[in-house]
């Protein structure tokens, strides 16, 4: 099962691909963790992308093409994969659907109004070890791992805003493009997240009956 996890930043993609990972045991794609990972790391790459973060813009479509190809092809992606943050671009989907063609069985849209993205995001903490996200209160260290928590610094206010916007310009269009190829199912993502992955398991489970 190849699911792509599509929405706004902040929608819950991360929460609900863990869980998503959790059931179909098939491993969750985070790129911003990836990326994350690699600045952490000081990696050559970590040092391109530094920036492009933490501005809250894109990198280019080439290079992270590339870092989803590798990851993809490893062993474990075999039985498929859950992706969460990738594609982010039209060309980015047609990337994907050149490497593998036909690749995604479902493309779940978590559909959250702007205004609760933006509270959500700057009311969150993620932990550095795991990148769970958990809403700002007395919580530390985290629950999951006991990692450390922290503000991401495109988490905060001025940079979701123009998040929001980078995604409404480039990756919005995404919800046509999948519609279009009969590959979307759209949830609603505000409420509870048992809530939504309730919703979201519903979806997938049909796309598995077909
Ligand atoms: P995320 O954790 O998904 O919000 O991603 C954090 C940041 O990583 C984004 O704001 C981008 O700068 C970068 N990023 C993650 N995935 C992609 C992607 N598919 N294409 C371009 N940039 C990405």
């Amino acid at each position: 099962m190849r699911i792509v996890l599509l929405g706004p930043p902040g929608s819950g993609k991360g929460t609900q691909g863990v869980r998503l990972s959790e059931i179909y045991k098939i491993p969750q794609i985070s790129t911003g963790d990836m990326l994350r990972k690699a600045v952490a790391d000081e990696t050559a790459l970590g040092k391109k992308v530094q920036e492009i973060i933490q501005g809250g813009m894109l990198v280019p479509d080439d290079l992270i093409v590339s870092i989803i190809e590798e990851r993809i092809s490893q062993e474990d992606c075999s039985e498929g994969f859950i992706l969460d943050g990738f594609p982010r671009t039209v060309d980015q989907a047609d990337a994907l659907e050149r490497v593998l063609p036909g690749s995604v069985d479902v493309t779940v849209y978590l559909n959250v109004p702007a205004e609760e993205v933006i509270d959500r995001l700057s009311g969150r903490l993620t932990c550095r070890e795991c990148g769970a996200v958990f809403p700002k209160r007395d919580i530390s260290p985290c629950p999951v791992c006991a990692g450390a928590l922290y503000q991401r610094e495109d988490d905060q206010k001025s940079t979701v805003e123009h998040r929001i916007g980078v995604y409404m310009k480039h990756t919005a269009p995404l919800v046509d493009f999948y519609r279009s190829r009969n590959k979307l199912a759209e949830v609603n993502g505000t409420g509870e997240p048992d809530d939504v992955f309730e919703r979201i398991e519903a979806e997938v489970s049909e796309v598995i009956s077909k």
